[in-house]
């Protein structure tokens, strides 16, 4: 009998457990998949702390994710203590690139004011503006958006601090298996697994990822709220002296097809190149000559020197996409039993310390609940997907 069954041991889960207070003295975190920790998709992350990337911050979710990053700093603080390693936080800011008209008119006149309207610091530069903050940065470059408070984090060693802080806490209990169903019964959970035994609880949560939709389907979520969209990045050696200051994130359009370029520095002799975004794909491994294909075009135009890196690996995930590009984050029955928190798309990593923070104070009923924790709550309610919602 576990006060708290968490289905899903990827960053969302584990973020969940570790945050959970003292009054959850025994945690039980399911995870099927025991290589989840290096090669599960929070791993495959690219390391970017970016509440105001791509086009869904409006409506609420970048205020929710700023509040995340304001978090992040104390938040792998802790982790790494708990892990006994050390983890880092690089305060690098982020350079949105264009390279071309299309692009620059975007972030000029669509991005920026909106930006403004939200009081987040950003500024725009023109491409010899932006190349003296990054070296890096090619002549194609014509114009960048520089938001200054964003981060770069490396999510393997998040992920395997995470995985060490939950094995060294004794309150929490990692069982390798399939879960096959989540239930309300006789006002407690029960956690059927596909081995056959069910583990019973007072509560559970369901961070599945981009699978969640198998188990929250009976509790109202219908199953095509989730698309999972598979994405790669390339690992890659950087030469001494070759290393980005910024993350730098631009997007390309070629024949009605939408291109991502994303680089996140890495401590030490590493960076990441994404992303790719293959909706149709539903194979989760990595595939290194298609993610090259992808990502080596455009890397060269925005940082040619770094399209020249030694690649040493790729990585591949399935990013747990919703059909609004909101997460879910609440109660999903009556009796408020089970609680979902899944479905952060392209976002998991940044949002995983808030998430945790609203999940901790709704499993402890805390009240009253500030004005930023309705709102966010308020947004990420998985009762909008309930059947005859409107949403
Ligand atoms: C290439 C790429 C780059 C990205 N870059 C960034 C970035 O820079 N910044 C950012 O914020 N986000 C980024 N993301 C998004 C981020 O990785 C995800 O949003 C996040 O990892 C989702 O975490 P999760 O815990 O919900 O899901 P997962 O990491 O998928 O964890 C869910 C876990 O549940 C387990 N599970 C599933 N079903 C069951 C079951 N039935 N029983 C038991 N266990 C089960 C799975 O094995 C898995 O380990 C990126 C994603 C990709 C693919």
């Amino acid at each position: 009998m576990y006060d708290l069954i968490i289905v899903g041991g990827g960053i969302i889960g584990c973020s969940v457990a570790e945050w959970s207070g003292a009054g959850f003295a025994r945690i039980c975190v399911v995870e099927q998949d025991p290589n989840t920790v290096t090669e599960g998709t929070s791993a495959a992350a690219a390391g970017g702390v970016t509440p105001f990337l791509g086009d869904h911050w409006a409506g609420g979710l970048g205020a929710m994710a700023a509040r995340s990053r304001d978090l992040y700093r104390g938040w792998v603080k802790r982790v790494g203590a708990k892990a006994g390693r050390p983890l880092h936080v690089r305060h690098t800011g982020l350079l949105q690139l264009a390279i071309d008209d299309v692009e620059t008119d975007r972030l000029q006149n669509k991005v920026l004011p909106h930006l403004d309207a939200c009081g987040v610091d950003a500024t725009m530069l023109t491409g010899d503006e932006a190349r003296r903050r990054e070296p890096l940065l090619g002549p194609e470059v014509r114009a960048a958006l520089e938001q200054p408070a964003d981060l770069a984090v490396e999510p393997m060693r998040i992920m395997d601090a995470l995985h060490r802080a939950l094995r060294a806490d004794d309150r929490v209990e990692i069982v390798y298996a399939r879960t096959a169903a989540v239930a309300a019964a006789g006002g407690r959970v029960e956690v059927v697994l596909a081995d056959g035994r069910t583990l019973h609880g007072e509560r559970a949560v369901v961070a599945a990822g981009h699978r969640s939709g198998g188990l929250l389907e009976r509790h109202g979520v219908p199953a095509q709220v989730f698309q999972a969209v598979k994405g790669q990045i390339l690992d890659m050696r950087v030469p001494r002296g070759g290393a980005p200051r910024y993350l730098s994130d631009m997007v390309t359009h070629e024949s009605g097809d939408e291109r991502v370029v994303f680089v996140t520095p890495y401590r030490g002799d590493r960076l990441a190149a994404g992303a790719t975004f293959e909706r149709h794909e539903t194979d989760p491994r990595p595939v290194l000559t298609k993610a090259r294909d992808l990502i080596l075009p455009n890397l060269r135009r925005a940082l040619p020197r770094v399209a020249d890196y030694e690649i040493v690996g790729s990585r591949a995930g399935m990013r747990p996409r919703t059909l609004d590009d909101i997460p879910l984050v609440g109660f999903v029955d009556p009796d408020r039993r089970i609680l979902a928190a899944t479905g952060h798309s392209g976002l998991g990593l940044t949002l995983a310390p808030r998430t945790a923070q609203l999940v901790a104070g709704l499993l402890e009923d805390r009240a009253p609940l500030g004005a930023d924790d309705r709102a966010d709550l308020a947004l990420c309610d998985p009762q909008r997907f309930a059947a005859g919602a409107s949403a």
